[in-house]
């Protein structure tokens, strides 16, 4: 076996929770008691915070945290010309947010998230992902109310899109992650998630990345594998590993970004599983094209979940890198 110089990559989809005092400056600011400085100041508190966190577990690549953002759709609609924001709407279960309206041509005004992305990758010698929100998850996540139809509406989201991550990429981001949840809820419209995101990831020289969350990778599956980056990150521990069996029937021919720990259980995963999971899948793809991550997000479990799920998540890689490179 010829193992490459890296391989079994560490790295975590994206964000991870807001410390009591961010969320305290959040209501300050919203009540007036406080500046958008100071609130400024804090994030950027956080954002150190957590790229030493993520220092000190020892993971490969590292994410800024989301320090600065809250909803993903939201944050980028507020920065283009042509979106709105609409008042509180019900999502899933009893949670309220409020969604972008495109209420005219959708137009990038300069950089949204590079000065971010730099004060993160500052911080760090490991490279930083830029964080993006992928055109087909921004337009199902909004309402329209100019472009014809959905697939215009993605595509111009694309065109927008697509500037940011160049700015990201000429900044020096190595590696940008355009996630796309909404891609594995509706089927039927997978062709129009490939056109934008083509549109997005074409002139790019970065290692590209899109999360999905769990959705129907039965059906999805191998027609997944038309999305145009270079990595697909699944989210995989939440499903029991189902996807192996389509693996073994259609190769999987891109990187994956494997998701181990599942972000919805509070109960903290072993090594051992951890291990398990990650041999499930060397069986069917090669190690270096394996990226080791949770399923998804970490803002919903506490600090000290997150702390005890990865410190196994990195502790199972470590030894079996050692294992491989015996074995080899
Ligand atoms: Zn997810």
């Amino acid at each position: 076996m010829n193992l490459p110089k890296t391989f079994l990559t560490t790295t975590t989809v994206g964000s991870f929770p807001k410390p009591d005092y961010l969320k305290k400056a959040r209501t300050q600011l919203s009540k007036e008691e406080i500046s958008q400085e100071e609130l400024e100041r804090l994030e950027k508190k956080a954002t150190r915070e957590i790229i030493q966190f993520q220092e000190d577990l020892g993971l490969d690549i590292l994410v800024d945290g989301e320090m600065y953002r809250g909803d993903m759709a939201t944050f980028f609609a507020e920065h283009l010309s042509g979106c709105k924001i609409s008042g509180l709407v019900r999502s899933y279960g009893n949670r309220y947010y409020r969604k972008p309206v495109v209420t005219g041509k959708l137009e990038w005004h300069g950089p949204i998230t590079v000065d971010w992305w730099k004060y993160a990758q500052s911080l760090t010698e490991k490279p930083v992902k830029g964080m993006l929100t992928g055109p087909y998850t921004m337009m199902d996540w909004s309402f329209n109310e100019f472009y014809p139809d959905r697939r215009e509406t993605a595509l111009a989201f694309a065109e927008v899109i697509a500037q940011e991550a160049l700015a990201l990429e000429k900044a020096g981001a190595v590696c940008i992650q355009i996630d796309e949840p909404a891609v594995s809820t509706k089927i039927e419209e997978l062709p129009v998630a490939v056109e934008a995101l083509g549109r997005v990831t074409k002139n790019l020289k970065a290692k590209t990345i899109s999360h999905m969350c769990y959705g129907n990778f039965a059906e999805l599956y191998p027609k997944l594998l038309e999305l145009p980056v270079d990595q697909l990150d699944l989210e995989m521990a939440n499903s029991d590993y189902d996807l192996v069996e389509l693996f073994k029937k259609t190769p999987f021919t891109k990187e994956i970004g494997l998701g181990v720990l599942d972000v919805h259980n509070h109960s903290i995963e072993s090594k051992e599983i951890i291990k398990k999971r990650i041999q499930t899948i060397l069986e069917v793809i090669p190690p270096e094209r394996i990226y080791v991550d949770p399923d998804c997000g970490l803002k919903t479990r506490t600090m000290e979940e997150s702390k005890a799920k990865l410190a196994n998540m990195i502790e199972a890689v470590r030894e079996l890198k050692k294992e491989l490179l015996t074995f080899a």
